[in-house]
């Protein structure tokens, strides 16, 4: 039986599960571009008589159906997929350095990990030269900024630091006696099974992938080669691979995020997993490289998250692209190095951004902070949340989702916003929208969520109140000024890992939380449900791409069809026993939807 076949015979079963038993017609699940996204984004071309939602968007016509042809969980019936991939949670330990401290009025800067991106043209691996110990650890301050700066759901629970060994030094087998791989510690396997179980009870969608499959395969054959976290839900997502017919090799995006215990129980299943908690900059090349530079294997697909496999491809082994059907990448820095190889035109495969798909980003900039936000400010700081004054610069997606859950705790919140839409829905949910420093004195937790630089000053922090938490939630470390508290007179006091007291010269001083980096990413985890949306979506791309006949997709970038993330979507309401409603055929054709979806035009903001 074919692949596509099979892939046909699976939508079907998902849609008697979806849909409550009606087929979907044949519909060319059409994904239009964002209007206001900046980057340019293209889609599967699609064929005539797209539907209505299509025929409503701004974008451009693909050319041909996604999905269709595709067999497998993508097609017409398949019509709702998702992507899937790990959001990325940093060990709560990264980059923490030791403190800076000031005794004598000088500022001591303590040694820390800066994040630079590799230059990959630049690049010079000499494998058989192998640095010494020391070599190793200095090599990893040049490390690429997606490898140090990405999510995880983090938490590798084992400390293998009494094992100094480095893991290319062991020779290790599992107990089939397969030695293709390389990783902290073999032992660690059952304890890794574990953490894996506990990721499955909260990633359904893939849990339900694996069982849809049942003997059929629509990646029989793929040939994946992976470079993400490697954590328990990445471990789920790779054995759910492995169900749907795929051969996996799999390398860490991050060279803090690998769970040494799940990588021990993927390679006891027999995995080849390159990746251990810890790695040095050559390390982290040194595995990328085993993945692919591989006698008899080479890969087809590949999956990325930061795009620094994908490079290294492009770098080292360019041929294997006459073999590649595609890349799924995850991330924005990924996803923005694709756009910048597909506008030069050397992007030689077609490429999905899983990063911008909309499941992702309500999920992960929503939800996920929504939740994050107390979890990295309890476990830094073990503040109590009722009744403290907060202010949220930013009413995003994200200040959205701390709002929220700050609210719920009963801290007071204020709003800063630029922006007089987000200002107004600020207004409309309660908040008072505010001048940061009307309230800079009296706020107890200063919370950045902007995307923008300097919203916090040397101004606002000199005005702070004693005790007053200071920390970010946006992407980069801009948003509070923190050089400008490298000052003589200013003490820093490291108290925890990650938390910093930055004391004035009259005692007053304000507790610095993660350096101004991103405080989920530093001190918290991530939910695996969000992960699990992630993942499945990466899934569904791949399979997407694995089938896809030729022509549908060129070599460029592409959104998943809405119809996936609708389908993802589906995929999680299960585990809260949702019943969605069904459109009758009067109320479709009012509408002028397909009874199956896409249900929205691909501008809708949700
Ligand atoms: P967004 O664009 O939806 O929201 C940012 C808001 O900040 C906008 O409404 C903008 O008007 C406002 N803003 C800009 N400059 C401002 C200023 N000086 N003062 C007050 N408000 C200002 O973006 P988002 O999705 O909410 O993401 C915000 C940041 O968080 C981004 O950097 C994003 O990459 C990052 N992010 C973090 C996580 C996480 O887990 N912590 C998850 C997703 C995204």
């Amino acid at each position: 039986m074919s692949v596509q076949v099979v892939a046909a015979k699976m939508a079907e079963v998902e849609l008697k599960d979806v849909s409550a038993g009606k087929a979907l017609p044949a519909e060319s699940p059409v994904t239009p571009t964002s209007e206001d996204k900046t980057l340019a984004r293209n889609e599967p071309q699609k064929e005539a008589g797209s539907s209505a939602a299509a025929a409503t968007s701004p974008t451009a016509e693909p050319s041909a159906k996604a999905g269709e042809g595709n067999r497998g969980l993508l097609t017409p019936s398949a019509a709702k997929m998702p992507q899937a991939s790990a959001l990325k949670h940093s060990d709560p330990q990264q980059n923490g350095g030791d403190a800076f401290v000031n005794r004598d009025g000088t500022v001591a800067e303590a040694p820390r990990m800066k994040k630079k991106k590799i230059q990959f043209a630049d690049q010079k691996q000499e494998f058989n030269k192998r640095p010494s110990k020391i070599g190793r650890r200095s090599l990893s301050r040049s490390i690429s900024q997606s490898s140090t700066d990405s999510y995880s759901s983090a938490a590798s629970y084992t400390d293998s630091s009494d094992d100094e060994t480095s893991p290319r030094d062991k020779q290790q087998k599992n107990s089939k006696g397969n030695g293709d791989f390389c990783i902290k510690n073999i032992k660690q396997a059952d304890f890794g099974r574990r953490e894996i179980e506990i990721a499955e009870q909260e990633m359904p969608a893939l849990m339900a992938l694996r069982k849809r499959a049942q003997g059929e395969k629509p990646l029989a054959g793929a040939k994946v080669v992976g470079c993400t976290h490697i954590t328990a839900q990445t471990a789920v997502l790779m054995e759910t691979l492995s169900a749907l017919g795929a051969q996996c090799r799999w390398a860490a995006c991050n060279i803090y995020s690998t769970q040494n215990e799940v990588a021990a129980a993927l390679a006891e299943g027999g995995f080849s997993v390159f990746a251990w908690k810890g790695e040095s900059e050559d390390d982290f090349w040194w595995c990328i490289d085993r993945c692919v530079n591989v006698e008899g294997w080479q890969p087809n697909m590949i999956l990325d998250d930061g795009g620094d496999l994908t490079h290294w491809i492009y770098k080292k082994y360019p041929n294997m692209f006459k073999k590649i059907k595609g890349i799924v990448e995850e991330s924005v820095t990924g996803v923005h190095r694709l756009y910048q190889l597909s506008k030069a035109g050397k992007l030689c495969v077609p490429a999905m951004n899983v990063n911008d798909s909309v499941t992702k980003q309500k999920f992960d900039n929503l939800y996920c902070c929504r939740e994050s936000i107390l979890d990295g400010l309890k476990r830094t700081t073990d503040v109590m949340f009722g009744g403290k004054q907060v202010v949220v610069c930013g009413y995003g997606e994200v200040g959205k989702g701390c709002c929220a859950a700050l609210k719920a705790m009963g801290s007071i919140v204020y709003v800063t916003e630029i922006d007089p839409i987000c200002a107004l829905q600020a207004c409309m949910d309660g908040f008072r929208l505010v001048k940061l420093n009307e309230v800079i004195r009296q706020v107890d937790i200063v919370i950045t969520c902007t995307g923008n630089k300097n919203v916090v000053v040397r101004e606002h922090l000199d005005r702070m109140k004693n005790g007053c938490i200071v920390c970010n939630m946006g992407h980069s470390n801009t948003e509070i000024d923190v050089a400008s508290l490298r000052t003589p007179e200013l003490t820093w006091e490291r108290v925890r890992s990650q938390v910093d007291h930055i004391i004035w010269p009259d005692a007053k001083r304000i507790v610095l939380l993660a350096e101004g980096r991103l405080l989920n990413l530093s001190c918290s985890t991530v939910p695996t449900f969000v992960l699990s949306i992630t993942a499945t979506t990466q899934a569904l791309a791949l399979i997407e791409l694995y089938n896809a006949p030729e022509g549908r997709y060129k070599q460029d970038v592409y959104l998943l069809p809405k119809k996936m993330d609708e389908y993802v979507a589906s995929l999680h309401l299960p585990t809260f026993d949702a019943h969605l409603t069904e459109l009758t055929d009067e109320q479709a054709k009012y509408l002028g939807l397909n009874k199956n979806g896409p249900f929205k035009p691909n501008y809708y903001r949700y």
